[in-house]
């Protein structure tokens, strides 16, 4: 692993030449610029971890492509513990940085491409997984980030990707020549995308054979010529102003993952980074997997998370004096539970893995499935739980300017103080860690990273076999198996 260090990430990041811009303006440095340096600073803990005595044996797996240590975020699944471990990885992390740290996309983006392209080769005699094995061994030698860029625009939702009135809506290749490729487009939502140091580009969603073009999966670096991305703006990013330690909540790591849109304008991509260049068939197992890897991950990040959060509501109540009152007891309780039954789905859906041809393993996909869709709900009742228990104070809360203003200052202290002896410093910084946690783009992130609420149900739907269910019941009700309604 080349990049050993945070540090070193960090030099890394300042190496590299991409374009990215942010409220109409070029950054130069996403180490250094206030809306992106907590992001970095996020990603920078999975490096970190790696070396860390008490969680290296989560954060480092063994490259079953060359033996050599690697970090797991660059690490194919080779068993049910890897899938665990990868679970309780997440937990940590989303424990010490409250926050996205953005490196699991590009690692679940790994796993599906693996196994695919072993498959695709396999019906096409086609040479793609020997060109992933040697882009991956690379990636895990120099141990980058690796940003997975799924999402297309999309354009009209009514129309497929080969009839939108602009044919860019879903990136596609536009010249097919001996040495490679030339795609344009753009994929959106890319969490961490500025902070990475490759594209891993995979179609959005299954293609039929009208849609060749649009059936492409390649790696390219992230500064390649033609790339271009765009920084997200998010609830309260002014705060992220290092001016503003307080008032952003979360200073250190920000709250959220950066997401940005990466746009594609005829990007060479040479011929060994392309790993799928027309097999259609091949995108609906892709999708799946990948959908079904990143899903598995919210009962690990999230749950981090609801740890902090509830952490968080529990010293407000103590120093706010309300902790012994016994609602307050059970509000905390049910965050708990919620956090935990979060967690259950991610472990049951890694314990129940399964190898695929390639020897890659995939997680249980309508367990992964379930629990993403629960995130959707669960750490949405959790932020309504801590809204409850840290009371109005938080939508009244003065800025830090008022704090240590001289006209105002000894106001706030006096009327924002709690239990005697807790600095009211205290109060409000908590205060503003809840509300970084229970607003804005952390829960739409919770809703919609991974897929909506609704391609869940739709995963969940097909797999939930309902012929053996219906067989069930008419069994224990005394029907008859092969009686059919016609017969009666
Ligand atoms: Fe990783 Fe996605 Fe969770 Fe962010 S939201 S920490 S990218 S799984
Ligand atoms: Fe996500």
């Amino acid at each position: 692993m080349k990049i050993k260090t945070a540090q070193d990430y960090l030099k890394s990041l300042r190496k590299l030449n991409h374009k990215v811009y942010y409220k109409g303006k070029r950054i130069k440095d996403v180490t250094r610029h206030p809306a992106t340096a907590p992001h970095v600073r996020a990603a920078a803990l999975t490096y970190a971890l790696a070396s860390d005595p008490e969680y290296k044996e989560l954060a480092t797996a063994a490259s079953h492509l060359t033996g050599k240590t690697v970090s797991r975020f660059t690490h194919v699944h080779r068993n049910v513990e890897d899938l665990i471990k990868k679970v309780k990885l997440l937990r940590v992390l989303g424990q010490q940085t409250g926050s996205c740290f953005q490196r699991c996309v590009g690692l679940d983006g790994i796993n599906a491409v693996y196994s695919v392209t072993y498959e695709i080769d396999r019906k096409c005699g086609t040479d793609y997984f020997e060109r992933f094995k040697k882009w991956l061994a690379y990636i895990q030698e120099e141990n980058l980030m690796v940003v997975g860029a799924m999402t297309d625009p999309k354009g009209d939702r009514s129309k497929g990707p080969a009839e939108q009135v602009d044919p860019d809506q879903y990136l596609r290749i536009v010249e097919r020549r001996d040495d490679g490729l030339v795609i344009r487009g753009a994929k959106l939502h890319m969490t961490g995308g500025v902070n990475s140091h490759e594209i891993l580009i995979m179609p959005t969603t299954a293609m039929d054979e009208k849609s060749k073009d649009y059936a492409v999966v390649c790696a390219i670096p992230a500064d390649a010529p033609g790339v271009t991305m765009i920084f997200g703006r998010q609830a309260n990013d002014d705060r992220k102003d290092n001016r503003e330690r307080i008032d952003s909540g979360n200073p250190v790591f920000g709250g959220v993952g950066g997401e940005a849109v990466i746009a594609f304008e005829d990007v060479f991509v040479p011929r060994e980074r392309v790993f799928m260049n027309g097999e259609t068939e091949f995108t609906n197992a892709l999708v799946y997997r990948f959908a079904a890897h990143h899903r598995a991950n919210y009962g690990g990040c999230k749950t981090g998370l609801i740890d902090v959060l509830t952490g968080a509501v529990t010293y407000l109540a103590q120093i706010q004096g309300t902790a012994g009152a016994s609602h307050v007891r059970d509000k905390v309780t049910e965050m708990i539970h919620l956090g935990e039954t979060l967690y259950s789905s991610s472990i049951a859906c890694a314990a129940e893995g399964w190898p695929t041809p390639s020897g890659a393993y995939m997680v249980d996909t309508m367990l992964a499935n379930v629990g993403k869709h629960n995130a959707t709900r669960f750490h949405f009742e959790v932020a309504r739980l801590a809204a409850d228990l840290a009371g109005g104070f938080l939508a009244t809360l003065p800025s830090e300017y008022d704090l240590n203003s001289e006209e105002t200052g000894h106001l706030v202290k006096k009327y924002f103080s709690g239990v005697a002896g807790i600095h009211t410093e205290e109060r409000i910084k908590i205060g503003r860690l809840i509300e970084s946690m229970i607003g804005g783009t952390a829960l739409v992130e919770s809703m919609h990273g991974a897929g909506s609420p609704q391609a869940q149900r739709v995963m969940i739907f097909r797999e939930g076999d309902l012929d053996k269910k219906v067989k069930l019941a008419k069994a224990l009700a005394g029907i008859a198996p092969e009686r059919s309604r016609k017969d009666a």
